[in-house]
């Protein structure tokens, strides 16, 4: 449906509910009932100064905007790379800044972010260098830590840092997400995010998921009237699968072929394989229930 169409569909109900509030009536209870959330879910940026990137994420970030969401989540993998063995200094702090002005556009939209694998600048002068690791990350993202929760409308948010031995939670941090799943109310629903997927079709084709993934399923399953989906990234591409009634979704990447035109196995220009650059809108119901769109950017 064009805007025109919309405009004029919306004139013709102003006007019958005027005349009839039957017809009002009938309306409202006949309209899809409302979100307790709309989110995005953006992932694997990896902003970058050349292919224009910067400004086709500027464009992709209006375009989340205008789909009316509360909040963004970011799945990490923010930026080009800081952990290739020959990055310097000040290719670290130009990506960052560059990531900074392009994120500077969502205002006042809050975003809550994610560590990614190519976030992290491993090879600093040394281990003391402010910029080395995770904590120079979760500045600069300006997260609380490098995995946290809280509660927005009713639901909780879990973002988890898979970037441990093998793609997994070390012990401290999976203890921690037991007990924090463990004081939620019965019946709250939750929404876990990490960059790998800990379940689905993507790392069956491409790997690239949690290792600890039996042990997460096992700990969802025992919350299974809390935990409903599982957003994911780090492999460019999009699937949604369902177990134990929890939803698992890899929603492709921001960046799709890393903004490039893509090679042979490329479905469409800037596809990683069949999936296209873009992101994902999520409706998060009162009752639990949720919806997951994948939408192509086109910029
Ligand atoms: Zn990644």
């Amino acid at each position: 449906m064009n805007r025109r169409d919309i405009i004029k569909g919306s004139g013709l109900l102003a006007a019958a509910s005027l005349l009839s509030p039957a017809i009002k009536a009938a309306t409202t209870s006949g309209s899809k009932r409302k979100p307790a959330l709309t989110i995005a879910h953006i992932t694997d940026v990896h902003i970058a100064a050349g292919d224009n990137a910067p400004e086709r994420f500027i464009q992709c970030l209006a375009a989340v905007k205008k789909q009316g969401v509360d909040f963004i989540l970011n799945g990490g993998d923010s930026i080009m790379d800081a952990s290739y063995d020959n990055v310097k200094r000040e290719q670290v702090t130009e990506l960052w800044s560059i990531w900074d002005r392009c994120i500077e556009t969502v205002k006042p939209y809050a975003v809550y972010s994610c560590l990614g694998n190519h976030d992290m600048w491993w090879k600093a002068p040394s281990e003391q260098d402010e910029m080395y690791g995770k904590p120079y990350v979760v500045k600069r993202l300006k997260i609380p830590a490098r995995y946290y929760s809280f509660t927005k409308k009713g639901w909780h948010f879990v973002i988890l840092d898979g970037n441990n031995d093998k793609i997994s939670l070390d012990e401290e941090q999976f203890k921690w997400l037991e007990n924090d799943l463990q004081q939620l109310a019965p019946g709250t629903p939750t929404l876990v995010m990490s960059h790998y997927p800990i379940l689905g079709v993507t790392p069956t084709l491409v790997g690239g998921g949690h290792s600890d993934h039996v042990k997460l399923k096992n700990l969802f399953y025992k919350h299974k009237d809390k935990v409903k989906i599982c957003l994911s990234g780090h492999n460019h591409l999009a699937d949604n699968a369902l177990y134990n009634g929890i939803h698992y979704c890899c929603n492709g990447s921001m960046s799709g072929f890393w903004w490039g035109a893509g090679d042979k196995d490329s479905a469409g220009k800037g596809y990683y394989f069949e999936t296209p650059p873009g992101y994902a809108i999520l409706r998060l119901y009162e009752d639990g229930q949720v919806e997951n769109e994948y939408i192509a950017h086109g910029y």
